[in-house]
């Protein structure tokens, strides 16, 4: 069996309605993951193109407004492997940003990614069984970016939680790791892509030449879910079309 195949394994995403969660969603079914599609919304969209595919997908309802909210989510059948990619921005200069903002981006982003990994773990644990975390993070894990301070603060934090949750859960059988993913045409960036001097700005940046696909991010999931990365713990993957080194 190739050493990123997923088959026997049932991953849950998050915000796999749309962009690059549903991208990952159908990325890991491809490999031959059954998945659960967790979303606000509807995932229907991606449990049918994942089903006409020929692989297995079904869905769950989840706001994680409410930072607990993901605590039922691992209770029934067994989840191998948990991609945390729900995530908000809020755009605001630094001296105007409220703390409505400010919350609301730390509780999707960094709390209930932080508490839905928790819980997971304890189910893993709990059946003695081997894991995987891929959160998704970003460039702003590493970079300042500019009027989005709640949302570098928290991708800066989940930088940091997933070190921290691999240094204590690598000899435990759960690998944690995430994906930074560049500019990539999405809901999240089209306040960007509407603004054709920063849109210009970036496209001169990236040494790819263009803004990415939601699709090119599967296939870092994909192996971070995999067998192949079984000694890779607390890694952060960048797949920027070359930005961070430029
Ligand atoms: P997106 O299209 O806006 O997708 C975000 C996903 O998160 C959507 O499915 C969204 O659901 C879901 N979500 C938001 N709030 C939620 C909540 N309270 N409960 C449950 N689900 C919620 O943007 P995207 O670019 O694909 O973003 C996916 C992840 O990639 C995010 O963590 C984002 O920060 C990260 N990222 C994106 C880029 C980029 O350039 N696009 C770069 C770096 C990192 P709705 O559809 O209902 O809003």
């Amino acid at each position: 069996m190739s050493m990123f195949s997923l088959s026997g394994r049932r991953a849950l995403v998050t915000g796999a309605n749309t962009g690059i969660g549903q991208a990952i969603a159908v990325g890991l079914a491809e490999a031959g993951a059954e998945v659960i599609c967790a979303g606000r919304r509807s995932c229907d969209e991606t449990v049918e193109a994942i089903t006409q595919a020929g692989g297995s997908a079904s869905s769950v309802l989840v706001d994680f407004a409410d930072p607990m909210a993901g605590q039922g989510l691992f209770g029934d059948a067994p989840i191998d492997i948990l991609v945390n990619n729900a995530g908000i921005i809020r755009r605001a200069d630094a001296l105007e940003f409220s703390e409505a903002d400010w919350d609301a981006v730390m509780d999707v982003n960094l709390k209930a990614l932080f508490f839905t990994t928790q819980a997971f773990a304890k189910a893993v644990m709990a059946r003695e069984g081997t894991g995987a975390v891929v959160n998704i993070a970003s460039l702003l894990s590493f970079q300042g970016g500019i009027r989005v301070p709640s949302y570098t603060a928290s991708k800066h934090g989940v930088a940091g939680l997933t070190k921290l949750l691999a240094n204590e859960w690598a000899a435990k059988g759960i690998n944690v790791n995430a994906v930074a993913p560049g500019y990539i045409e999405t809901n999240n960036t089209e306040a960007l892509r509407n603004d054709p001097e920063r849109n210009q700005a970036i496209l001169d940046r990236i040494p790819a030449g263009r803004w990415g696909q939601a699709e090119d991010i599967a296939g870092a999931a994909v192996y971070l879910s995999s067998p192949a990365a079984k000694y890779v713990h607390g890694a952060v993957l960048n797949v920027d079309g070359g930005w961070l080194a430029r």
